[in-house]
């Protein structure tokens, strides 16, 4: 018998499948022309970032706007490193966002730890072919390799004639496994160093790279696979189609192109998404976890952004022609535009705060004021009970709250994130009002006298039956009386012949009332308010100053 089927049987005498086997098992999937398969594979050891969602979200699409299959691949074969739960919170954080796996039966199981017999069938097969072999090296007699290798200013690594065990003998085996030692195996590298390899990336363009020389682990001491090795046989018994993931493995792209070719796998084609990026100052960064909040999952929900705000920023970032679409199709889903993985920018994908907000002010302008009403209580109740008590008190009073401004043509475009209306609309509620700390902050031209003289005169002049027009009328004929000119214009060319102008009358009005300077229409907020409130209001403010 050939002394490499020896060696494999010696090593791996258990395994009694052969590689056809699960090529028959895990059939080509049959699916329409054009369609992806792609997956998202996590390793388990930590929580969610902005950095996977984004590229979760790729990955979906792709398949589903396709008429594909998206699945989810746990990637455990660190079992030091994996953190518990983490599993779950991944399932359930996508799926806030609308994006949910496949349940892809018939090609599992999805957790590498589950897969080992079949990684070690692939194992054997190229033990016994040769094309891989039982490394006992130490981690000492590595390190010492390292050292030598950089005295003799050589290539670091395991390869070509620095590989010790590369023709290592069944005997050698033998007499190692005696001794107890423990091994790695190891692929034998069939490439060149004056070899180059070309491949094309669905992002990246055409890519030319050294070919790997490296004696690359495929199975680690413990029986479980490198990463490596898990996503060629993975990726290949699983039928992918598009391997797409962060541009952090292009650079090991040309150790898993050689992977499928020894294993006599059909190449996937492979797309590497750009990692988010932010400005700071006129350069970009990689978002880091420790300057940047909005890098962690946990900051979307905690700051109480829409999940469809962030996904369609996603797309603007994605793909920049998405602008356009939107505009033309303001109220179709973005499940309707189809992600062209040729426009996905090849360099870093800018992300910025400001954007996300600024649309999610659009999205949330055109909603009702009792869906603002639901999702805003919705997240109060999480995080903030105290404002979630007053507004499951009185739900219409709250609804009119939000319904000022908003059903116009242009309507206000305020909320960015629910974590901001507190500061919003604090003032429609009397105890939130009364217990704001801080000085009405009223303009310091005006002196007390005439500050009072406005707040008291107007609460005889309000009439809570009149329309807008009528409303306004008096306000301006009351500034009149009290000598501020009803026109700013008028006011303009010749100021010394009043105290001020109708704006002014306003804003004394609005800061009693408020507390703020700026805030949404006068006589929209103090219909809200109602003509009670605003009596107790001017004279509590009138006394206080
Ligand atoms: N488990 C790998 C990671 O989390 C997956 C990379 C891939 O998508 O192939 O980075």
């Amino acid at each position: 018998m050939n002394e490499n089927k020896l060696i494999a049987d010696l090593l791996l005498p258990d395994i009694n499948t052969s590689p056809d086997y699960y090529e028959n098992i895990y059939p080509k999937r049959d699916l329409p022309k054009g369609a992806m398969v792609t997956r998202f594979a996590p390793s388990p050891t930590g929580f969610l970032h902005l950095g996977s969602l984004f590229a979760a979200f790729i990955y979906e699409r792709l398949a589903h706007q396709s008429g594909g299959t998206f699945y989810l691949r746990i990637e455990d074969t660190d079992k030091k490193r994996e953190v518990q739960g983490s599993t779950s919170e991944i399932i359930r954080g996508l799926k806030t966002y609308n994006i949910s796996f496949d349940e892809d039966a018939g090609y599992g199981p999805h957790i590498q730890s589950q897969r080992e017999t079949i990684y070690k069938t692939y194992v054997k097969f190229l033990l016994e072919k040769g094309l891989a072999y039982p490394c006992f090296c130490t981690l000492e007699e590595l390190e010492e390799l390292r050292k030598l290798q950089e005295d003799k200013k050589v290539n670091t690594g395991y390869y070509g004639p620095w590989a010790k065990h590369r023709n290592i003998t069944l005997e050698e085996v033998k007499q190692d496994l005696i001794e107890g030692k423990n091994y790695v195996i190891r692929l034998k590298s069939p490439g060149s160093p004056d070899k180059r390899i070309v491949f094309n990336d669905l992002i990246k363009g055409t890519i030319e790279m050294p070919e790997n020389i490296q004696d690359i682990v495929i199975l680690k001491t413990d029986g479980l696979p490198t990463y490596h090795f898990a996503h060629a046989v993975d990726d290949h018994l699983m039928r992918t189609t598009h391997v797409v993931r962060g541009e952090e493995w292009l650079s090991s792209t040309p150790i898993h192109l050689q992977l499928f070719d020894v294993l006599g796998f059909e190449r996937p084609k492979y797309a590497h998404i750009p990692t988010l990026m932010k400005m700071d100052g006129t350069s970009k960064r990689k978002l880091s976890k420790r300057k940047d909040p909005e890098l962690a999952f946990s900051f979307y929900e905690e700051e109480g952004y829409l999940p469809n705000a962030v996904i369609e920023y996603l797309l603007h970032i994605i793909n920049s022609n998405y602008e356009d679409w939107r505009k033309e199709n303001p109220l179709s889903p973005y499940t309707d535009f189809k992600i062209d993985i040729n426009k996905i920018s090849a360099t870093g994908a800018i992300f910025d705060l400001n954007k996300l907000t600024a649309i999610s002010k659009d999205i949330i302008a055109l909603m009702k004021s009792s869906d603002i009403y639901e999702l805003y209580l919705n997240w109060c109740e999480r995080y903030d009970t105290e404002m979630a008590a007053f507004l499951k008190a009185d739900s219409n009073y709250c609804i009119q709250i939000f319904n000022i401004e908003r059903n116009s043509e242009k309507p206000r475009k305020d909320i960015g994130k629910w974590s901001d209306v507190r500061e919003d609309i604090f003032f429609f509620y009397d105890d939130l009002y009364y217990s704001k700390n801080g000085d009405y902050n009223f303009p310091k031209a005006l002196s007390k006298y005439d500050i009072q003289e406005i707040l008291s005169g107007y609460i005889n002049v309000y009439c809570e039956s009149d329309n807008k027009e009528t409303w306004f009328n008096k306000l301006k004929a009351f500034g009149e009386t009290l000598g501020y000119c009803s026109s700013v214009k008028n006011f303009k060319k010749n100021p010394s012949a009043y105290k001020g102008h109708i704006g002014d009358v306003a804003m004394i009005l609005r800061i009693a009332l408020t507390k703020k300077t700026a805030t949404p229409d006068l006589y929209e907020m103090i219909k809200v308010l109602g003509t009670e409130r605003l009596k107790e209001r001017l004279s509590f403010a009138s006394r206080l100053i």
